[in-house]
């Protein structure tokens, strides 16, 4: 039995979690959930699966949501902000954690988590990308074990050998093993084709109606604008601690093959599915196990073809800015995930434009020095003065 405590339960990747584990009682057990703002949503999921702690990002909300559980006769820990993350982590007797909060909120629970030598299934790519060095550090030394939730490392996971992503790098046993390149497929959004000058006009609506995929709106448009992809390479980088000349992005607007690895000998191994995360969610869950994902079996006789292209760098600016800050290292990555989520941020409010996303993000890696953040603590300074250029140019722009 896994003791499940899922950071972000009230999300996409949530409520997916949550419906793979109604269909197991035998195998897993919630003691844990958390949201940032919805009182209601949450309320439901304590009453269905009872935890023994819930939180939520404000006192207030955590007050309303004691009060609610309360006239049903349900008794919790329900706890609020970040020391309310962290003990939901560390004091639940969680086994298990599903760190599927969105951006920079969910990175020092999921670190803890780490820490602690959880069973870590990390969706929240964004904690990995800003702390990447710190925090494969933390997993090997808390003796963790990290399983990617993001559709293609769950992929490449499953086609790497076993035991791949703890070799280092240069080790001959890696090298052995006759990794050439892994190839991160994306499907390139909603507006692969749309000319450039009509993406200006494009509401927020638009960037998250995804073809292929149902999320939370920041990570659609990060899809659209394929800063998702660019952060992926990053995550995927430190996840199977391979040199970034060795991950490449394949357009491939079907979003059926996941993702590939290509080897040595001449052989390319992929994993193929439904564009639905419940199935790399269940194979996090129950690894090294494959358990029932409640997901419909692929027909691949339903398509007439399955492409592949290289991204264009133009169409995509963001991807481009996400390559150039994961060569340069550093800080630059912290920076580009913290920059990037202000702008999509002030892009869902609409006051920025869709084109603007990537000018925000560019503006501010020009103008913030390059730095080596070597604590968590200097991680997160370097996050919140991104967050602050990056606000101060939204600002300009709504000026103008
Ligand atoms: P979402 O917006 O649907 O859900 C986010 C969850 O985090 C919600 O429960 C929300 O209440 C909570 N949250 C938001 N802000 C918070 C804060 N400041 N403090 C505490 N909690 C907060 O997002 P999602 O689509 O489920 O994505 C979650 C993570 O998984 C993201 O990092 C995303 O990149 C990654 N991911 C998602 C998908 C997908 O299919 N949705 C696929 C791959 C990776
Ligand atoms: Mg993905």
């Amino acid at each position: 039995m896994r003791s499940l405590a899922i950071l972000g339960s009230t999300g996409s990747i949530g409520v997916n979690t949550l419906d793979v584990v109604r269909a197991h009682p035998e195998r897993f057990k919630v003691v844990a959930l958390t949201a940032g703002k919805q009182v209601e949503k949450l309320a439901e999921q304590c009453l269905e699966f009872r935890p023994s702690i819930a939180v939520l990002t404000k006192a207030e909300d955590a007050q309303l949501l004691e009060k609610v559980l309360a006239e049903k006769n349900l008794k919790l820990a329900v706890l609020y902000g970040e020391s309310g993350l962290l003990s939901a982590v560390k004091d639940s007797a969680c086994d298990t954690v599903m760190a599927a909060i969105v951006g920079a909120a969910g990175l020092l629970p999921t670190l803890e988590a780490a820490k602690l030598g959880k069973r870590v299934l990390l969706a929240n790519k964004e904690s990995l990308v800003m702390s990447g060095e710190i925090f494969m550090n933390a997993v090997q030394s808390g003796g963790a074990e990290l399983l990617p939730i993001d559709s293609e490392h769950n992929a490449i996971f499953q086609c790497l050998p076993p035991h791949f992503s703890k070799l280092i790098a240069d080790s001959k046993e890696k090298q052995n093993l006759g990794v050439e390149e892994i190839w991160l497929t994306a499907s390139g959004g909603p507006f692969r084709n749309t000319p450039i000058e009509e993406l200006n006009r494009i509401t927020p609506d638009q960037a998250c109606a995804h073809p292929n995929w149902v999320m939370g709106r920041k990570i659609s448009v990060d899809s659209a604008t394929m800063m998702n992809k660019g952060l992926e390479v990053i995550e995927a980088h430190w996840l199977f601690a391979l040199p970034l000349q060795q991950i490449r992005v394949l357009i491939h607007p079907q979003s059926v093959v996941h993702s590939m690895v290509r080897y040595r000998d001449g052989s390319v191994i992929a994993q193929l599915g439904q564009p639905d995360m419940r199935t790399p969610i269940a194979y996090g869950l129950a690894w090294p196990d494959r358990i029932s994902a409640g997901v419909a079996s692929l027909d691949l006789m339903q398509f007439s073809g399955l492409h592949f292209s290289e991204p264009d760098l133009k169409q995509f600016p963001c991807l481009a800015l996400a390559f150039a800050a994961a060569q340069k290292g550093g800080s630059a990555p912290t920076a580009l995930n913290a920059a990037n989520e202000i702008a999509v941020a002030a892009f869902l409010e609409q006051k920025i434009a869709y084109l603007q996303i990537s000018q925000v993000v560019e503006a501010t890696l020009n103008q913030l020095e390059n730095s080596n953040p070597k604590t968590i603590e200097a991680v997160l300074a370097v996050d919140q003065e991104a967050r602050q250029i990056a606000q101060q140019f939204c600002k300009s722009i709504v000026q103008k």
